[in-house]
């Protein structure tokens, strides 16, 4: 029975809880890593140019790292830096003993070739999973580690216990970062998994088969009560900047909304992530898990 029919409000599945259960066991685990090695598992960013939403997301990272026993070193290189330059960083950190996870802020400058460079890390330091070698390993269900944010979405249903097997789970979005890599760990959980995209033809009536809908579109709240069949669990991937009027002012305000309308779905629905407040906070939480994963098969701990 799900919860409309069980005449109860839905369920809003909250990033933070999961967030930290996952960052205590990671505060655990690195404090016996440090037990057992005399030093902590480390994580090397590469940030090139000054995009300041990479500037952020980085930031973000180092200060999780911090927080939760894990060194973090930062490459700041220059827009201008060339594809061979980049290679050779790569390399240094790859041949590196002390650096067990490398980390690509990514999207990189126009310049570079984004394919070669994630091709260039050493599978056994690839912080993000997104290393065709690892990529590999996913789609044939055999991968010890995953891409940050499908693993967030994964982790939010499993702690809030939704059995996916014999689901139909509906995905927007094919990217290789979100859409795709998630559809193949839903498939090794069982669910049945169709992925749409913006070719997809119909795709209200292919999204209202959903059991559990997952939005990774960039599509500020495309999705509304008619993509939806009731009774759905709904994650929410996107982030997307809306610049709203303040009523009756001439002031704009900022505010971080998901791809799905979140009001017009909320009396459809079982369960929905909320954006912010969501797999957004999951993201760096996997991060930090890869890395000590990592770390931890490097040194056979
Ligand atoms: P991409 O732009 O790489 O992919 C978007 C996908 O959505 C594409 O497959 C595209 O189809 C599809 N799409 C676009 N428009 C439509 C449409 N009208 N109908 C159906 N499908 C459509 O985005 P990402 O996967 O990188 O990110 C998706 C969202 O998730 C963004 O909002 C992003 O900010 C957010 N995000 C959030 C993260 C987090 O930590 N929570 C991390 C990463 C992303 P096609 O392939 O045909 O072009």
């Amino acid at each position: 029975m799900n919860q409309l029919e069980n005449n109860k409000s839905p369920l809003i599945l909250e990033g933070v809880s999961v967030a930290e259960s996952i960052r205590a066991r990671i505060r655990q685990e690195t404090a016996n890593f440090l037990k057992e090695t005399g030093r902590r598992p480390s994580l090397s960013l590469i940030q090139v140019g000054d995009d300041p939403s990479s500037s952020i997301y980085v930031s973000n990272k180092h200060k999780a790292c911090q927080e939760d026993g894990i060194d973090s070193f930062n490459s700041h290189l220059p827009t201008e830096t060339t594809q061979s330059e980049l290679l050779v960083a790569i390399d240094k950190l790859n041949n590196d003993p002390l650096t067990d996870a490398i980390l690509i802020q990514l999207p990189l400058p126009d310049h570079i070739d984004e394919d070669s460079i994630l091709r260039a890390i050493d599978p056994n330091k690839d912080a993000d999973c997104f290393h065709p070698f690892n990529v590999g390993l996913l789609t044939q269900g055999k991968a010890s580690i995953y891409p940050c944010t499908p693993a967030g979405c994964l982790s939010i249903l499993d702690y809030y216990k939704y059995d996916l097997k014999g689901k139909h789970a509906v995905i927007i979005g094919r990217s290789n970062i979100v859409g795709k890599p998630l559809a193949f760990m839903l498939l090794s959980r069982h669910a049945t998994v169709t992925i749409c995209h913006s070719r997809t033809v119909d795709l209200q009536t292919v999204t209202s088969q959903a059991d559990l809908l997952i939005a990774a579109i960039g599509r500020t709240q495309m999705v509304d009560e008619n993509y939806i069949k009731p009774g759905a669990w709904v994650v929410d991937v996107g982030i997307n900047r809306l610049k709203e009027k303040i009523v009756g002012t001439t002031k704009i305000r900022k505010r971080v909304v998901g791809d799905v309308n979140y009001d017009r779905v909320i009396n459809k629905v079982a369960a929905i992530t909320p954006v912010p407040g969501g797999v957004g906070l999951l993201t760096i939480a996997q991060l930090l898990s890869n890395t000590v994963q990592l770390a931890k098969r490097r040194l056979n701990i």
